[in-house]
Order: structure tokens, then C-alpha cells, then sequence
């Protein structure tokens, strides 16, 4: 499958990885919109909301507790951040592998546009 983020979590391209393990990885976006903008991904291919189920919703949990451990790490997590899931052409999905944005170091505005 040509999938750029399954790609990236065979490291047949290159990314600039923050965190990895069995089963998630995460990089920096490369087009950040915040300060700390990284992105973490399963490295089975899912390819959106759309398609998390009961066979893999447990990947799911993971990466939130995979979030929340680079917040603590990374500090960003007393001061807030946000966590975007984006869904198909309205949602503005623009890699067909499902990604959790995470973004902070900036106070972010609301409504999204
Ligand atoms: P979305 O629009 O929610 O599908 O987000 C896709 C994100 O992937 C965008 O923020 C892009 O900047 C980012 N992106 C695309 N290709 C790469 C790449 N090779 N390495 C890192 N981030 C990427």
C-alpha cells in the first residue's frame, strides 16, 4: 500500500521521531502550526476514525496514554494542549492513515475554522 505514514513507521522515509514502540510512533509535523506539533500514529494501518473497531480499539487507548506520557515529559501538560483527530474531506484528512495531532506551546484559538 502506498501510505506515506506506513512509510514513515517502517522508516523506509525519513521523520523526525520523538517516541516509538511496538506498536506507535510519533514525529514532528513537518509543517508545525504551534510550537511542539508532533503527530502519533499506529504503525498498522488504519485510515480513520472511520475505521476503529472492536479488533483494534485498544491501539487507541494506547496512543492517548502515549500522548499523555510525551506531555509529562515534554512539560507541556500543566499549561494545556490540544489533541486533533481529523476525519475524511470535510474533517480536512489529508493522509489516509489515521494520526493524533498533538499541538501546544501556544495558547490555541477556538473555534477551529
Ligand atoms: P491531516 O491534514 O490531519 O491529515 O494531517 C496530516 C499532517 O501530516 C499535516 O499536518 C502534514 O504537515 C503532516 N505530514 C505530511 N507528510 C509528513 C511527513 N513526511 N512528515 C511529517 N509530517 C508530515
Amino acid at each position: 500500500m502506498d501510505c506515506i505514514f506506513c512509510k514513515i513507521a517502517n522508516k523506509e522515509i525519513e521523520s523526525a521521531i520523538i517516541y516509538e514502540d511496538d506498536s506507535v510512533i510519533a514525529f514532528n509535523d513537518l509543517n508545525p502550526q504551534s510550537p511542539i506539533h508532533f503527530l502519533v500514529i499506529p504503525k498498522e494501518h488504519i485510515s480513520s476514525a472511520n475505521d476503529i473497531n472492536e479488533d483494534n480499539k485498544e491501539i487507541i487507548g494506547h496512543i492517548f496514554c502515549v500522548i499523555n506520557k510525551l506531555a509529562k515529559d515534554k512539560g507541556f501538560d500543566k499549561d494545556g494542549y490540544r489533541i486533533v483527530n481529523n476525519i475524511g474531506k470535510d474533517g480536512g484528512q489529508s493522509v489516509n492513515h489515521i494520526h493524533f495531532h498533538v499541538l501546544a506551546g501556544r495558547s490555541l484559538q477556538w473555534p477551529p475554522g
